[in-house]
C-alpha cells in the first residue's frame, strides 16, 4: 500500500498495521479492529446571523465499542474530514485501551472554522450536531467530549440539547462539562497534567533531569496547562508557540506571565523578553524535550533530522509521521507516543461519566490522585513492554493496547 504520511488515516493504519504484525493477531481480529465500527456524516442547515442558511458537514465515527461504550472528544476545525475523524477514533480505541479504562474508542468533529462564527452560530451548530447525533450517542453507548477548538461551554450546549431531546437531564452522555452541570474536578486540566506526569517518568527513564529545557508547541488547553504544570516541576520552559507563531528565549519563559499575556493580548507575539520565531523553527530549537501539543503532521520526514531535544512527548493526537518517527529512532530520540502522553484526559473524562452515574462526586485530590496512577502506571507498562521487545515506546504502547483490544474480541467472539 501506498502511504500517504500527511493522510492520519494513512499513520494510524501504518501503526496498526507493524503492531498486529508483531502481536502475530489472528487474520479476523486483525480485519475488525483494522475497520471503523460505525461512521455516521451529516450534513445539516444552520441559521447563520446575517439571516442566511450555511450547511454544515459533521462526522462521528466509532472505531471499536467490544471494551465498552465508544469514547472520545468532538472537534471544530476547517481540516475536520472524514479519514482524520477515523484515525483519532482508532487512536481513541487504543488510547482507552492501553490505560485500562472500559471503553472503546470514537471521535467526531464539525468542518467549520470557529474564528469566523459569532458564539450564536457556534451554539446553532453545536446544538443542531448533536440532534444529528442523536441517534448514535449515549450515556450508555458513545459518550463525546471536548477537543481541538471546542470546550466546556460547547459540552453544555450538547449536554443540554441531548437531554432536551430525551426529555430529562443525562449529564453521563458528554464529559468535560462545567462543574454546574455535573463536570469534574481536575478535567479542564486533566490532558497537561497527565502529559507532565509521564514527561517526569520519561525523563528519569532517560536518565535525565526535570532540570531540563523544555519546548510546547501549542498554547491552548493542552500546551498552555502542561508547559506551567512543568515549570512547577522545575523544568525551564525555552519555547512556546499558538496558531500565529512562536516565542523563544534560552533563559526561560514565566508561563504565568505568558498566560497572563495571552488573556490581554491574544497571542503569543510579541511577549517582552522573547524572540519571535516560526512555528517550523520552533520545533528545532535546541531543548532536551519537544512537546508538540498542536496538530496530526507536525514532524515530518522534512524536519525529523533536525530536531534537536532528546525527547519528544506527544502531546497531540498524531503529531508525528511514520517516517519521522523512523528518523527519530534511527537518531536515539525517544518519542512518548500520543496514546499514552496525552490519555490524562480521557482517564478523567471516565471519572467524570462515572460521577455522573453514580451521582456522586469526588475531590479534586482524589481525582488528581488516582490520575496520576494510572498515568505513572501505563507508562511503565509500555516502557516494560518496548524493553521486553526491543521496540520503540510507540510499539510498546501499541503491544499494550492492541493486545488488550484483541483479547476482549476474541474473549466475546463472533456473534452470531
Ligand atoms: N479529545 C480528548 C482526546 O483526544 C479527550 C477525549 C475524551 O475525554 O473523551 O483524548
Amino acid at each position: 500500500m501506498v502511504v500517504d504520511s500527511m493522510n492520519p488515516y494513512a499513520t494510524a493504519l501504518a501503526q496498526f498495521d507493524a503492531s498486529a504484525d508483531l502481536l502475530n493477531l489472528p487474520q479476523a481480529t486483525r480485519a475488525m479492529l483494522r475497520m471503523p465500527k460505525r461512521e455516521l456524516t451529516v450534513n445539516f442547515p444552520v441559521k447563520m446571523d446575517n439571516g442566511t442558511i450555511k450547511i454544515f458537514t459533521g462526522y462521528r465515527v466509532q472505531h471499536d465499542i467490544t471494551r465498552g461504550p465508544a469514547k472520545g472528544g468532538i472537534r471544530f476545525s476547517p481540516e475536520v474530514s472524514l479519514d482524520e475523524v477515523r484515525a483519532l477514533a482508532m487512536w481513541m480505541t487504543w488510547k482507552c485501551s492501553v490505560v485500562g479504562i472500559p471503553f472503546g474508542g470514537a471521535k467526531g468533529g464539525v468542518t467549520c472554522n470557529p474564528k469566523e462564527l459569532s458564539s450564536g452560530e457556534l451554539e446553532r451548530i453545536a446544538r443542531r450536531y448533536i440532534t444529528e447525533m442523536a441517534i448514535v450517542i449515549g450515556p450508555m453507548s458513545d459518550i463525546p467530549a471536548p477537543d481541538m477548538n471546542t470546550d466546556g461551554r460547547i459540552m453544555a450546549w450538547m449536554m443540554d440539547t441531548y437531554s432536551m431531546q430525551v426529555g430529562y437531564t443525562v449529564p453521563a452522555v458528554i464529559t468535560g462539562k462545567p462543574i454546574a452541570i455535573g463536570g469534574s474536578e481536575g478535567r479542564l486540566e486533566a490532558t497537561g497534567r497527565g502529559v507532565m506526569v509521564v514527561t517526569r517518568e520519561a525523563l528519569k527513564w532517560c536518565g535525565m533531569s526535570l532540570n531540563c529545557s523544555v519546548v510546547v508547541q501549542g498554547f491552548g488547553n493542552v500546551g498552555s496547562v502542561t508547559a506551567r504544570l512543568l515549570q512547577e516541576q522545575g523544568c525551564k520552559i525555552v519555547g512556546l508557540s499558538d496558531i500565529r507563531g512562536g516565542v523563544f528565549c534560552p533563559d526561560g519563559i514565566d508561563v504565568q506571565e505568558a498566560l497572563a499575556y495571552v488573556q490581554e493580548h491574544g497571542y503569543l507575539e510579541g511577549l517582552p523578553g522573547t524572540e519571535p520565531v516560526s512555528n517550523t523553527a520552533l520545533l528545532e530549537l535546541p531543548c532536551d524535550v519537544l512537546i508538540p501539543a498542536a496538530l496530526e503532521n507536525q514532524i515530518t520526514d522534512r524536519n525529523a533530522a533536525a530536531i534537536k531535544a532528546k525527547l519528544v512527548v506527544e502531546a497531540a493526537n498524531g503529531p508525528t509521521t511514520p517516517e519521522a518517527d523512523r528518523i527519530l529512532q534511527e537518531r536515539g530520540v525517544t518519542v512518548v507516543p500520543d496514546i499514552v502522553a496525552n490519555a490524562g484526559g480521557v482517564t478523567v473524562s471516565y471519572f467524570e461519566w462515572v460521577q455522573d452515574l453514580q451521582r456522586f462526586f469526588w475531590g479534586a485530590q482524589e481525582i488528581n490522585e488516582r490520575l496520576e496512577l494510572i498515568m505513572v502506571r501505563s507508562f511503565h507498562a509500555i516502557m516494560q513492554e518496548a524493553e521486553r521487545r526491543q521496540t520503540t515506546l510507540r510499539m510498546g504502547a501499541y503491544m499494550v493496547a492492541v493486545a488488550r483490544s484483541a483479547e476482549a474480541i476474541e474473549t466475546r467472539g463472533i456473534y452470531p
